[in-house]
């Protein structure tokens, strides 16, 4: 009986030696960004996010689908044809599938997913529309120093930069299942790309609005006794037919692009708001040593987060907290999205 506790604890000590040695946390404040900003809403997320830099293993659809047409609706703006707009979305795919073992299943979802992004973004390089936005530069990097702490650098990567109808604009590019008057409605105090047109105001190119573009993601799903290929032609019978639900606007006021004035006044609240977060967490940082900053209880938990747009990917780590340790195995480390945080980094010069 012995033996089998003691094989026990060694697999479970294992375990643990195998996903925290290749998950790195982050215990130093060095950049600020609105993802950060977006997490403060729950500090404990914050925690497992941007602490503890865990990032679920399992492939999550929306983002691989959102990451990936974005990188196809670029190479629109950017002028590419579409056999190197095809070249791009499959590269991009790839990429976001790389290190995830897929089920059967998945691989037939992500089989017809990949073929309905084709069909919206072929379509798209048909909007009249399209031919008066151009894009100069795809994700356009903006920082700049947070003057309420020193040595912290706000960070942003806009979809990016270029042109409509001959004005200078900023681009950003959204797929959503749920487009409504409300949705547009907040973009007027969107903090993410108004913080990123102060970006643009530091760096000496103000720009005063943004090409908003939203495209609506099917809810269809493949009927019984169809085949995929015929799922795929229908949407793209509907995509013809019905080009103004499919792209961008909400029932009431269709618009593509949705052109979003960045006023002064609101740029400004986006950039207060980036500073007082960015105080507030080097409080936490400043005050925790590294060993209580790296325990989940000294973070506070908002759990009315836990299931406002499906479950929190941390659900199982909050759920578990006194043996978080054990499903770490479900976590891989967060993709550091910019060169600085690299220096946030446990043991990082
Ligand atoms: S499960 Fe709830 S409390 Fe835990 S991190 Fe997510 S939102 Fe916060």
């Amino acid at each position: 009986m012995n033996n089998v506790y003691t094989q026990r604890r060694a697999n479970v000590r294992n375990l643990l030696s195998e996903s925290m040695n290749t998950i790195i946390p982050s215990t130093k404040f060095k950049v600020m960004t609105v993802h950060k900003l977006w997490d403060i809403s729950c500090l404990r997320k914050f925690f497992w996010h941007r602490v503890m830099n865990f990032s679920p293993k399992g492939i999550n659809f929306n983002f691989w689908y959102g990451g990936v047409f974005h990188v196809g609706f670029q190479a629109v703006l950017l002028g590419k044809t579409w056999p190197a707009i095809k070249v791009a979305i499959r590269k991009e795919s790839k990429k976001r599938l790389k290190g995830h073992s897929l089920t059967v299943d998945e691989q037939q979802e992500i089989a017809v997913q990949f073929d309905l992004i084709c069909v919206f973004v072929k379509a798209s390089m048909d909007h009249p529309a399209t031919a008066k936005m151009e894009m100069i530069e795809a994700e356009k990097f903006v920082n700049y120093s947070i003057k309420a702490v020193p040595g912290v650098k706000y960070c942003g990567s806009m979809d990016g930069d270029g042109f409509y109808d001959g004005e200078p604009c900023t681009f950003e590019i959204k797929t959503a299942t749920q487009i409504t008057a409300s949705y547009f409605k907040a973009l007027d105090v969107d903090q993410q790309v108004h913080s990123y047109a102060l970006g643009m105001r530091k760096q000496g190119k103000p720009r005063d609005k943004c090409c908003y573009l939203v495209f609506r993601k099917t809810q269809k799903r493949i009927k019984k006794g169809q085949t995929p290929d015929d799922f795929v032609a229908e949407i793209k019978k509907d995509v013809a037919a019905r080009p103004n639900f499919y792209f961008g606007g909400d029932e009431s006021k269709v618009s593509f692009p949705y052109v979003l004035p960045l006023g002064k006044h609101t740029i400004n609240d986006a950039g207060n708001n980036i500073e007082a977060g960015a105080w507030l967490l080097n409080q936490i940082y400043s005050n925790l040593s590294e060993r209580s900053l790296l325990l989940p209880q000294n973070w506070v938990a908002n759990t009315r987060q836990c299931f406002n747009y499906g479950r929190c990917p941390y659900f199982q780590l909050c759920h578990n907290l006194k043996r978080w340790e054990l499903y770490t195995r479900f976590y891989k480390q967060r993709e550091m999205l910019y060169t600085k945080e690299e220096t946030e980094l446990q043991n990082a010069k």
